[in-house]
């Protein structure tokens, strides 16, 4: 059987680090670092994370404020807002929860974030500095799950790593930081052929797609180091029976409740051929958390050079 990666573990343990370096802060006479989130709009999953962020800051002490501009906030109107955020001295970290509305560019919301308070790293400065292998504001969700593996003693360099998915936010970043730590990277996505096989050739799978099972054991290189990124809800029990037919506890859970979290990859069947994988939930998603107070820290701190 594999060993099973505990975020939740590791998260822990970042955000105890983040709590003491805060303390000590505090101790010495400065304030705590400050966290502004800007949630627009009422979507009920969005609220959801935006409460553990502002609950996980408070576990460490660092400060919060929540701006909750409505939905139909315009997109010069929510400008003007992170302005403002921009130009406070006691604002360190701005986060806008994405998605917004669809009449919003996020892209444009992102762009005019300060760099130097950009803690989601979304920013194209931050990722130009990723992109040159310059210290910075790094995505919280990749960068977290690189510390775990590194704490984890994954052996990165000369491996194959294949990541699955494309997206700004957790899959290029995701293979640029592997890169770095001189793995040889394929990226695919939905346009791959033969993903099986892609997959097989992998060290080290991540998986970042959005689709529920995806991933089956059988794709899954004897040995590897599996990240499953995804989260998925189910509530399908048909679709439900064919993903968790190797997992007992998923299904029980589904037919239990008509509804379960899962992630990309198939757990129960990734768990007898992996050499160790994440579950969902209680693999990257407390990571990712941990990732962003632990920027937020740094952004205060400012150990980024932003430009
Ligand atoms: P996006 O939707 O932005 O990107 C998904 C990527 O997966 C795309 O590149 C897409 O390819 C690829 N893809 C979709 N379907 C397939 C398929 N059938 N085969 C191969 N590739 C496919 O998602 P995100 O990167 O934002 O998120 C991915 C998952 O990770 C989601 O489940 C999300 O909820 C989760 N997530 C979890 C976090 C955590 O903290 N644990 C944080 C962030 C995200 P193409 O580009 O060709 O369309």
């Amino acid at each position: 059987m594999a060993q099973i990666l505990d975020g939740k573990a590791y998260a822990d343990r970042m955000l105890d680090e983040v709590k003491a370096a805060v303390a000590a802060r505090k101790n010495s006479g400065l304030r705590a670092p400050c966290l502004a989130v800007v949630l627009v709009g009422d979507d009920p999953a969005s609220q959801v994370y935006v409460k553990g962020k502002i609950a996980a800051c408070a576990k460490t002490g660092i400060e919060s404020i929540e701006h909750r501009p409505a939905a139909d906030v315009t997109q010069s109107e929510l400008n003007l807002l992170i302005e403002g955020l921009n130009a406070d001295p006691d604002v360190d970290g701005i986060l806008v929860q994405l998605p917004l509305p669809k009449h919003l560019d996020s892209k444009a919301a992102l762009h005019r974030i300060n760099p130097a308070k950009d803690v989601d790293g979304f920013h194209p400065l931050n990722q130009g500095r990723l992109f040159e292998g310059l210290p910075g504001l790094r995505p919280c969700t990749p960068s977290a799950c690189m510390r775990m593996l590194k704490f984890h003693g994954v052996e990165m360099a000369g491996k194959r790593a294949v990541v699955l998915g494309r997206s700004e936010i957790v899959g290029k970043p995701m293979a640029l930081m592997l890169l770095e730590e001189n793995a040889t990277v394929t990226i695919a996505h939905s346009r791959t052929a033969d993903l099986p096989a892609v997959c097989r050739e992998a060290d080290i799978l991540v998986a970042a797609v959005g689709r529920p099972g995806l991933v089956e054991g059988s794709w899954i290189k004897p040995g590897a180091v599996v990240v499953d990124v995804g989260i998925n809800r189910v509530t399908d029990l048909a679709f439900g029976e064919r993903i968790f037919a190797a997992d007992p506890v998923k299904l029980a859970k589904l037919r239990e409740k008509g509804h379960v979290l899962c992630g990309d990859v198939r757990f129960g069947e990734a768990m007898q051929v992996a050499g160790a994988v994440t579950p969902v939930p209680g693999g990257v998603g407390p990571l990712t958390i941990a990732g962003l107070l632990r920027n937020t820290l740094k952004a205060c701190e400012a150990l980024v050079c932003p430009g």
